[in-house]
């Protein structure tokens, strides 16, 4: 489209348009999608609203145009900014407020002071060449306490206005869309038509925490923490402007600025800024690109539907179902943590919402997919949305909080609260939930036994507890404060560290496997994971699991008996801390008379952490201990500062040669934003330490008691079964008249008879209940017979096995989705809702959820309630969802049974 052409009239112009789609050559320049009906998009504008939109923009049309398009900046702006003269908040994000009207200072939100000035003045400078070769600088201030820290106050401002001037652009544009007064729209025109004069001028800039520096080439791709527009490249691509110009596009003041102009500002504002920042930016590495890509894939359908682009309509699309299946597990959780799971499913529901209708232009076709869309329905092509949205609120807090695992931020409330809770489990992602009770009596104990895949913490067994409307055991979750690490890594979780070492914190060998989940068998529930890979680093390490079973006592009180076992290494570590939120105070039943002031060795030094990505020993994070060697059973007991009638009651047994160390370690979370704060909440830390010969092997054995008022546990004691080794432990638990005796093996069929207190197990796990020495409760599970005082609970089979022959889908059109194998399983509904747990050819598991079985020419088709998402081919498996690994080799299943009575 030629210049000449825009001169006329813009009824004229849209009539050209109308005709040239009509007659079906493609028109793709600038102002092209005149003919649509405005807005394409929904801004969910309320008409009636109209004094609330036009007092929005009172400050904006106040100003002269001029002084309007001084908050447009000329060059990239600073998005990091640190006061010099307190150093507070954290990040450099949120440090510095600004105001309209003293658009050129900054004012620290923490000591108040105003920037820039002559105590910390900017009198340093930064130059370098745009992609134009113009040269570009930035002034700065030089930090006097930390050496690599420069404060650009200037680039900062630039931020600040620019943020100011889009979201004025948009108040301006919505004014416009409910009064149709040409004036708003003028001035979004404006704006919209700076922004394509300045933008090819930005230099690609490099930007973190404390760098901002020139970027080595400033051509695409450019680095992924920068760019032009954004700190990184996965938010490159503009949101608001393009917002703006879908509410004005029809508006005839486009018209009147060009012939002012003397171009098409449509064409240039679409070409020198919508497509030139797509096109630098749809590159494939955006799988890399970081977690929040679908900020772009958000972004990019808004432009390709506002500039009627539909090859940036059908990327979008593209990008959004394939990473679907990238970042999330079969179960639809996203790989990393529930925090940003919401935040990426949010973007994946705003662009399906903003999609949904789409039409391409006509006689458009993908060159590549050869598909071509007409009133597109996002969730019918790619239905696991559905689940995917939200996933991980299965395994939410009673009061419909998430659970804080890996970088989540505590408190993140996503669901609401609820009355009744059951067990549940994460089967993909890796966290299981053991629940029961309702009310103010609502329990969990929560297993985690993820895989590290950015964002994620080295926490694998870690336990979470939920007890008496508290989250008494927790995981600190997410934190940007100095103290961080300690929230992140090993030390700070509730479990075992071997050796005083981290776990292995990404990729593949940081994910633990499902061993059991058993959600609800007559009331107790179970479950157990081996995660012996997160320690491949010490080489001796080949056991490392935990199972976790909650045993019910009346309808308000449970126990959680905990067992933990490690093989390898020379030094266990079992850990375990309170609540983040309450003050708690700590107590134990023997004497501990020793003191050290933290569980540093002595030839290790506390280094004061500066910043969330200061590295640190994180044994000098456990303070004002107390300590002593320790036989038999220990009690610890937590009790609420606010409440002491409420906590809770560990009951350990350690075995020989453990020394219990009480002190207490940073909380973190009150801190908040402040890394001034970082250590000024505690929260009581236990640390039972076991050294010995490598390898050494440990057995933790710890009985949980929530209590809110009485507590209900009179007495817990390690036993020895006979015959014992070293995979057999068992604990009697006497609360009220009754006498629970449980003994847990690591054993196999041909299942050998283990006996303790008149109970005899053949089988991995039996609990007997006894009031008065009369049998009134038995469970047993994966074994084959569980007996006590004449009466014996017999399972017909401890598990089913076999090996998996294929695997179909419903979504390839098969009638269910089912895994096949040449096993004998029993037809129909008896092994409805039993987890079973297949072994890949690589040595991990995955849980699957049991609907019924069929038999068919011989096979059984084990029918499950959800996708397995696995191809299976020959001996060939191909993971569908993340993380979309091939895998050689045959897969093996178990079905592990119970029974109860
Ligand atoms: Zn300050
Ligand atoms: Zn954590």
């Amino acid at each position: 489209m030629s210049v000449s052409q825009m001169m006329v009239s813009s009824t004229t112009f849209v009539l050209a348009v109308v005709l040239t789609a009509f007659i079906g050559v493609p028109a793709f320049a600038g102002g092209q999608a005149l003919g649509l009906k405005r807005p394409v998009l929904d801004h969910r504008i309320d008409p009636e609203k109209v004094e609330q939109y036009e007092a929005a923009v009172v400050t904006a049309m106040a100003m002269s145009e001029e002084e309007l398009l001084s908050f447009v900046p000329e060059k990239t702006p600073t998005y990091f900014c640190h006061c010099p003269n307190c150093h507070g908040g954290s990040q450099g994000l949120g440090v510095m407020g600004w105001d309209v009207a003293n658009p050129q200072q900054l004012t620290c939100n923490y000591c108040g002071m105003v920037f820039p000035n002559d105590q910390y003045p900017a009198d340093q400078m930064i130059e370098g060449e745009n992609v134009l070769g113009e040269i570009v600088q930035y002034s700065y201030h030089q930090d006097r306490k930390y050496d690599d820290l420069r404060i650009f106050y200037e680039g900062y401002i630039l931020e600040k206005k620019r943020t100011w001037i889009q979201a004025r652009a948009y108040d301006l544009a919505k004014a416009y869309a409910v009064t149709g007064k040409p004036e708003y729209a003028r001035r979004v025109a404006l704006i919209l038509d700076r922004i394509a004069q300045v933008y090819p001028h930005y230099p690609v800039m490099k930007q973190w925490i404390r760098l901002f520096e020139f970027a080595p080439s400033q051509e695409p791709p450019y680095p992924s923490n920068g760019g032009r527009w954004d700190r990184w490249t996965s938010g490159e691509l503009p949101e608001e402007p393009a917002l703006c110009y879908d509410l004005i596009y029809n508006s005839d003041e486009f018209d009147k600025l060009s012939a002012e102009r003397g171009y098409d500002v449509r064409e240039r504002l679409e070409q020198e800024f919508f497509i030139a920042i797509f096109d630098a930016n749809n590159t494939p590495p955006l799988e890399e690109s970081g977690q929040l890509a679908t900020r772009n894939l958000r972004r990019a359908g808004i432009i390709g539907q506002v500039i009627n682009e539909p090859r940036i309509v059908h990327w979008s699309f593209n990008w959004l179902k394939t990473m679907a299946h990238q970042r999330c597990f079969y179960d639809g959780s996203l790989s990393m943590a529930p925090s940003y799971h919401y935040q990426i499913m949010g973007d994946f529901r705003t662009s399906f919402n903003l999609m949904r209708g789409y039409t391409d232009p006509l006689g458009y076709v993908h060159p590549e997919t050869e598909v071509r869309f007409d009133n597109l329905q996002p969730e019918e092509v790619l239905p696991f949305i559905l689940r995917a949205y939200r996933a991980p609120s299965i395994v939410d807090f009673p009061n419909g909080t998430s659970s804080p695992f890996h970088d989540t931020w505590a408190g993140e409330r996503r669901s609401d609260p609820r009355d009744t809770t059951v067990s549940t489990i994460l089967p993909g992602f890796g966290h299981a939930s053991l629940g029961r009770g309702q009310g103010s009596n609502q329990m969990q104990a929560q297993l985690h036994f993820s895989g590290a895949y950015k964002h994620s913490h080295r926490d694998n067994l870690n336990l979470t507890l939920w007890a008496k409307e508290r989250e008494m055991l927790c995981d600190i979750g997410y934190s940007h404060v100095r103290s961080r690490l300690w929230a992140a890594n090993t030390m700070g979780h509730n479990l075992v560290a071997v050796d005083r070492e981290e776990q292995v914190g990404s990729g593949d060998p940081s994910a633990g496997d499902l061993v059991w989940f058993f959600p609800d068998s007559g009331g107790v529930s179970v479950t157990e994971a081996d995660s012996t890979r997160v320690y491949a680093n010490i080489g001796n390490v080949d056991r490392y699991r935990r199972m976790l079973i909650m045993v019910p006592v009346s309808d308000a009180d449970a126990y959680v008996l905990d067992v933990f076992r490690v093989r390898g290494g020379k030094t266990h570590d079992w850990l375990l801390h309170g609540d983040a939120d309450r003050d708690m105070n700590a107590s134990c039943s023997v004497e501990l008379p020793h003191q050290r002031p933290d569980m540093l060795e002595d030839d290790e030094e506390w280094v004061e952490p500066v910043d969330e990505s200061s590295r640190f020993n994180l044994y000098g994070c456990i303070r004002d201990v107390a300590y002593g060697a320790v036989q038999g059973t220990v009690t610890i007991t937590f009790a609420y500062v606010d409440e002491p009638s409420r906590g809770l009651r560990t009951h350990i047994t350690a075995g020989d040669n453990a020394v219990v160390n009480l002190g207490v370690s940073p909380s973190i979370r009150r801190a908040g934003k402040f890394d001034s704060e970082a250590f000024d909440y505690w929260m009581p830390q236990l640390l039972v330490r076991r050294t010995g010969q490598a390898p050494l092997q440990s057995t933790f054995g710890a009985v949980y008691e929530p209590f809110a008022g009485d507590t209900f546990i009179t007495e817990v004691s390690a036993i020895s079964v006979e015959p014992g080794d070293d995979g057999v432990y068992a604990v009697r638990v006497e609360h009220g008249n009754a006498v629970d005796t449980i003994i847990s093996t690591l054993d196999q069929a041909p299942y050998p008879e283990r006996q303790i207190d008149g109970v005899s197990l053949h089988g991995r796990l039996g609990i007997v209940r006894r009031e008065g020495g009369t049998v009134i409760g038995m469970w047993l599970f994966e074994g084959e017979s569980l007996a006590c005082a004449g009466q014996t609970l017999a399972g017909d089979t401890a598990a089913f096995t076999g090996t998996i022959q294929a695997a179909i889908r419903s979504v390839d059109g098969a009638l269910y989705d089912a895994l096949i194998t040449d096993a004998d399983l029993p037809e129909g509904d008896q092994l409805k809702d039993v987890w079973m747990v297949v072994t890949h050819g690589n040595g991990y598991t995955h849980g699957y959820l049991i609907e019924r079985v069929e038999r068919h020419e011989g096979l059984s088709h084990i029918v499950l309630s959800m996708d397995h998402g696995l191809r299976i081919d020959g001996e060939m498996t191909e993971e569908l969802y993340f993380p979309q690994r091939q895998i050689a080799g045959v897969n093996a299943f178990a079905i592990p049974l119970q029974t109860s009575r």
